[in-house]
């Protein structure tokens, strides 16, 4: 059996940073095990090619969330990355880091070393930002390029100034020391073409001939020596693929994603002893929390239709997208650079409100039935809006002892009552928003949810009726204190209980943040990859109110 010191499962966005940082040491041996191909499709490249990846089958998961109490019996798409670079190679590129108080109220919760003085040096030492930027938040020097979005289009502007009429003031960085405010995104791409955490971090670390990654490899379980894991099992070439083993001499590294990686612990037999024994899985370690706690953002999206321009909706069709398809071929601009969001809008959803809580997007642009994929033949226009920091919290477990079954995935979606009423007024705001005075001469009328549709309650019907995930699963292997009831991992992200055995992704946040999930993922990577390789953690930020 080949040994290694490090087997990472998962080449996404967590694993790639890992790959890299631990394969900084040239006598590290460590191997990746990826359960898609290699990243080489030309849609995982170009930026508008996100919405031709959402649905590819040979990169993506594409999962199927349970139907919830709020979500009108439907079942929601789910989509995750499935090839290098994991779901930063299909994702919708925007860099956003989230509020000082999410990194703060996960150190409350008895996480030492991750409040924000203490990861925003590794937002720093990750990023190259290319733009507008206070050196106090933002790196200069590293591999994650985060450009501004440069698309010229009157309909944004007119949205913006929209916003700023309602008291929303402009925001020239959303990742600096405020995140309120309307901005135009920050993305992670640079040159016309996508900045995948493969990109970044694995593909360079490759370079250097001690990572060993290895595609078509799909993870089955870990193996355990009683409590210590020393290995991996996996199929090569998936599904009815040849089964292999390798060890790792000083640990397993489990980055497989929030819906992934409580299904490996599970298949493994770490988790509810309850879950694993009624799929008649030998319980190895019982830990409730594997699979428990799961949080996403859930977003309605309001349409109007729109007069007096073109809409994306148009520019994508006919003559307009060879134009298209030219300039980008010459300039690396224009419309298949875009990525699907082009303003960010921060707000509150009431005045008692500390620090924002609704998350607002806009899109020259629309889709059928609200889901991303597809967009309609007539002129539109979109806002998003989702609460920040949800309440309500649901699980991933597996639904069979066979690693090729989906797992079982319920977000519970609005349960919890403050969740429905900060999304609520996230549709008023963003009725008003598109309803502002500088967007009239292009507002033909609200399409979704209609004008018919004004009380509280209609809203949160109309809620119910088309909302969908923003693609932020996490939570389901958190991180806390061995006392807390619901910890999988501790602050150095080692399973409680077990030796040997990490894990690094998404799924260890304690709690939802204020943001999309990618930047805070490669943040958690990079920090523990100073854990792993036994190194001092980066000085804390001292803020001036500090001194
Ligand atoms: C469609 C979409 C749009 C998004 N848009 C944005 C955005 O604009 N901005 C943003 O910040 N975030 C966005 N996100 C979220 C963000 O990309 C993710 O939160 C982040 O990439 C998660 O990183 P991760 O390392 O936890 O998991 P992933 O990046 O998903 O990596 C997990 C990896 O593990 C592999 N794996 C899983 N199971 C196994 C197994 N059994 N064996 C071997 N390999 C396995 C997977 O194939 C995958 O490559 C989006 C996500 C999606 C899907």
């Amino acid at each position: 059996m080949e040994t290694f010191d490090y087997v990472i499962i998962g080449a996404g966005s967590a694993g790639s940073v890992l790959a890299n940082r631990l394969g900084e040491d040239p006598a590290s041996r460590i191997c990746v095990l990826e359960a898609g191909p290699t990243d080489w499709h030309p849609y995982i490249h170009l930026p508008a090619g996100f919405i031709k990846t959402f649905h590819m089958k040979s990169v993506n998961w594409g999962y199927q969330q349970e139907p919830g109490p709020w979500t009108g019996g439907r079942s929601i798409y789910a989509p995750r990355g499935k090839t290098l670079g994991g779901s930063s190679s299909i994702n919708g590129h925007i860099y956003n880091r989230g509020q000082r108080q999410d990194f703060n109220t996960w150190a409350q919760l008895g996480n030492r070393g991750w409040g924000y003085p203490d990861v925003l040096p590794y937002f720093k030492r990750l990023e190259r930002r290319v733009g507008e930027g206070d050196e106090t938040y933002r790196g200069r020097d590293g591999n994650l390029t985060v450009t501004t979005m440069d698309w010229n289009d009157p309909l944004c502007e007119a949205f913006m100034e929209g916003a700023v009429s309602l008291g929303i003031p402009r925001n020239p960085d959303y990742n600096g020391a405020i995140q309120e405010g309307v901005s135009y995104c920050q993305r992670t791409i640079e040159g016309g073409l996508r900045m995948s955490a493969a990109k970044a971090f694995l593909h360079p670390a490759r370079k250097r001939g001690n990572v060993d990654v290895r595609t078509h490899a799909h993870v089955t379980n870990l193996i355990f020596e009683g409590k210590r894991a020393v290995g991996v099992r996996y199929l090569k070439g998936g599904k009815g693929g040849t089964p292999v083993e390798v060890r790792a001499s000083k640990e397993v590294i489990l980055s497989g994603g929030t819906y992934n990686s409580p299904q490996v612990l599970q298949l493994s037999g770490v988790g509810s002893p309850e879950l694993l024994q009624s799929h008649g899985i030998e319980v190895r370690h019982a830990l409730p929390g594997v699979g428990e706690g799961l949080q996403d953002h859930y977003a309605p999206r309001s349409v109007a239709r729109v007069k007096n321009i073109k809409t994306i909706n148009e520019l994508r069709r006919g003559v307009s997208l060879w134009v298209e398809a030219l300039k980008w071929a010459t300039t690396r601009r224009g419309l298949l650079s875009l990525s699907p969001t082009m303003v960010y809008c921060f707000w509150h959803s009431g005045e008692t409100t500390e620090s924002s809580d609704l998350q607002l997007t806009f899109t020259p642009a629309s889709y059928k039935e609200g889901v991303q994929g597809q967009l309609e033949d007539e002129p539109g226009m979109t806002v998003a809006s989702w609460q920040q920091r949800p309440e309500s919290r649901g699980y991933v477990r597996i639904r069979s002892a066979d690693p090729f079954t989906q797992p079982i995935i319920q977000t519970n979606y609005l349960v919890e009552e403050i969740d429905r009423r900060v999304v609520v007024a996230g549709m008023k705001l963003a009725r008003r928003l598109l309803a502002s005075k500088p967007l009239a001469p292009y507002y033909a009328y609200e399409d979704f949810p209609g004008p018919k549709v004004q009380s509280d309650d209609e809203l949160l019907a109309a809620a119910t009726e088309r909302g969908t995930t923003t693609f932020h699963p996490g939570c389901t292997c958190r991180m806390g204190p061995a006392d807390a009831k619901w910890a999988v991992v501790d602050d150095q992200l080692r399973v409680h209980g077990l030796q040997g055995l990490r894990v690094v992704d998404a799924s260890i946040m304690p709690r939802m943040i204020s943001a999309n999930l990618n930047a805070s993922t490669l943040m958690i990577a990079d920090k523990a990859s100073d854990m792993i390789r036994g190194k001092t953690a980066l000085e804390a930020v001292k803020f001036p109110e500090q001194a």
